[in-house]
């Protein structure tokens, strides 16, 4: 089996900016991002992005949109080495569309479980809102709930020590 680091995007992989983040522009890797995401895969760790884009549901911004932004995710963490495995997103809004897939639900996280055979007792989410702890715990994953826009280098090292 594989174990796996799950990440929340906004706030733990670009900057947080209290609202949607749907344009290349406003897409800020955070400072030690690469490097944490290299140490994890050093260690044996899949990285699997999991993220709620409920804007897309609300009309806010498209899919496309979004397949813009997600690229250039990819792209500027690639350049700095830092290998992203897969990443879900749920494009609902229960405003609008309700689901099964939206944190604090888990299906994303589950459906990574299956797809990559992740032994859940030793993987994690990091994320900055309870209902990415939520949505880990319903997974039978370990939640670390961390503040936004936070050098996670040190929770990273903890996962590699085993000691979180
Ligand atoms: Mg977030
Ligand atoms: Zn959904």
């Amino acid at each position: 089996m594989n174990k796996a680091v799950f990440l929340d995007r906004d706030g733990i992989i670009n900057r947080e900016i209290g609202d949607y983040v749907y344009n290349v522009d406003d897409f800020v890797l955070n400072e030690t991002i690469a490097d944490v995401i290299k140490l994890l895969k050093e260690s044996g760790y899949l990285i699997i992005v999991v993220t709620n884009q409920g804007g897309i549901s609300k009309g806010i911004f498209s899919m496309a949109d979004f397949a813009e932004v997600n690229g250039y995710m990819l792209s500027e963490l690639e350049k700095k080495g830092a290998i992203v495995d897969e990443v879900y997103f749920c494009p609902h809004h229960p405003d609008v569309t309700k689901c099964l897939c939206r944190k604090p639900d888990p299906l994303m996280i589950e459906k990574a479980i299956a797809r990559f055979d992740i032994d859940r007792e030793n993987s994690y989410m990091i994320g900055d809102a309870p209902r990415d702890v939520l949505a880990a715990e319903r997974a039978g994953v370990k939640g670390i709930l961390v503040e936004a826009n936070s050098n996670i280098l040190d929770v990273a090292k903890m996962i590699v020590n085993g000691t979180i």
